[in-house]
């Protein structure tokens, strides 16, 4: 599709950010660019609409950016999932494996149903344990995962084999 090349010119990428050794992709350069942003919600609502998806689950805190606007357009609720102590309500946990310690997602409980069917979105897909922790909150209350979706995936990292077979759509890759 050429509007990703686009897309892709928009996303700066931040070297030694935030460590060392790290290269940055820096998705707030494309929210600065009305046609880029809207080409990316465009290209995520096309392939979702008329799919039946419920509910969009967000992953805080960049997929609360890209998710609301995908949610409206194909008559989806919304559903943050955020890091601990943000939800004021009853909660479930999944905590996950960083390179170094651990990191927690939360949903609401009653939030997600066990009949929804969802739609998981976030920024970027690195080593996947994010996205798999997402998964497992979904399907924690009984509801299923049609597809996880990203704007970029560091493909090396391999996060893709961690979602035990759901599906991950993405529309770039950076090496
Ligand atoms: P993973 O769990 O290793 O797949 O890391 C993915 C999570 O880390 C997502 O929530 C991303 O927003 C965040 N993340 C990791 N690297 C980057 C980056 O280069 N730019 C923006 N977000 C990143």
């Amino acid at each position: 599709d050429p509007r990703i090349h686009g897309i892709k010119n928009r996303i700066r990428v931040v070297p030694d950010f935030p460590k060392p050794g790290i290269m940055f992709q820096d998705i707030t350069t494309l929210l600065l660019d009305h046609k880029a942003f809207k080409d990316t919600i465009d290209l995520f609502v096309e392939r979702y609409k008329g799919r039946n998806i419920s509910v969009v689950a967000g992953i805080e805190a960049r997929g609360f950016i890209f998710g609301p606007p995908i949610a409206l357009a194909i008559g989806a609720k919304f559903v943050p999932l955020r890091k601990p102590k943000k939800l004021p309500g009853e909660v479930i946990s999944e905590k996950y494996d960083l390179e170094y310690g651990s990191d927690c997602l939360q949903m609401h409980v009653g939030a997600v149903e066990p009949a929804d069917q969802a739609l998981i979105v976030d920024d970027l897909v690195a080593t996947g344990g994010t996205l798999c922790a997402a998964i497992n909150l979904i399907e924690r209350v009984g509801a299923q995962v049609v597809e996880c979706a990203c704007v970029i995936e560091l493909p090396d990292l391999k996060g893709r084999e961690k979602l035990s077979g759901k599906p991950l759509y993405v529309l770039m890759e950076s090496h």
